[in-house]
């Protein structure tokens, strides 16, 4: 009897222990997955601010490349059809007031790149040509190759000298250059093109030539037909004419202007916003 009392206690005992056991098993594997669910949404939402914040740093870390991208000068938005007339090596007492009078006769202007030494004869040319609203740009002092390209110091003189001049003159800086002759002669030699941005100019060449300098440079005729010739199709014209002292440029020039305004040009003169026309 006594055994019997003792296997029923063991059993009874075994069972609570047993039915406690699943109860607790139960508990335990039921707030399990209570507390997944209720951590996960902060831990997704921790991860989404890690996943913002890699996103954040990924722009930034791509930022640094929009300063690699190189950068546009943001120069003069231009007219379709445009052309830049532009004179050189004056001013001439004998072809510079017959070029101020047949611009201001078709209310053109132009841009006169001139030397400074020239300027230094003829002041009163010069602010002739700017009271008329024309430009003046640098052309050197000498216009001598072997000493506006012998160095970077020699060039620097020749620009510097020059433009003092003109200031004088006009009480203005130009910055924009011609090269004597076009800067293929700039480039010969190491640092001369450096040199003028450095003096903070742009230099400008041209894509049309009047080609009055020539040897065979002849007659009024010859001009009009090489600057008709060149500018066919094209929409951007920068146009070279000598102010010399040979008449047949400036005697071209009323049918020239005709010309381009036929062909809808409209013109312009330059200066440092204006995109420059370099030969290379
Ligand atoms: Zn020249």
């Amino acid at each position: 009897m006594k055994k019997l009392i003792a296997i029923t206690t063991l059993s009874v005992f075994s069972t609570v222990f047993l039915i406690f056991s699943i109860f607790v098993f139960s508990a335990t594997t039921n707030s399990s997955p209570s507390r997944f669910l209720k951590l996960s949404p902060i831990s997704v939402e921790a991860i989404s601010d890690s996943q913002d914040d890699s996103i954040t740093s990924e722009v930034y870390s791509s930022t640094p490349s929009i300063s690699e991208i190189p950068v546009t000068p943001s120069y003069t938005v231009e007219p379709d059809k445009v052309v830049y007339i532009t004179i050189d090596d004056g001013p001439n007492p004998i072809t510079s007031p017959l070029y101020i009078e047949a611009l201001k006769a078709a209310n053109v202007k132009a841009t006169f790149f001139m030397i400074g030494k020239q300027m230094n004869e003829y002041p009163d040319i010069v602010r002739e040509m700017v009271s008329g609203g024309n430009v003046i740009g640098n052309h050197s002092y000498s216009h001598n190759y072997s000493s506006v390209y012998r160095s970077v110091y020699s060039l620097d003189a020749e620009i510097t000298k020059t433009n003092d001049i003109i200031n004088e003159i006009v009480g203005k800086q130009p910055k924009i250059f011609r090269a004597p002759g076009g800067s293929l002669n700039l480039i010969k030699r190491d640092g001369l093109e450096e040199e003028i941005s450095k003096l903070g100019y742009v230099y400008f060449d041209w894509n049309v030539s009047a080609a009055d300098t020539d040897r065979n440079y002849n007659s009024k005729e010859k001009v009009i037909s090489n600057i008709k010739t060149q500018s066919k199709g094209r929409k951007r014209v920068v146009a070279l004419m000598h102010d010399n002292g040979r008449k047949a440029s400036v005697e071209a020039l009323p049918e020239i202007i005709q010309w381009f305004k036929d062909n809808g040009y409209e013109f312009g003169t330059l200066n440092e916003n204006i995109r420059p026309e370099h030969f290379r």
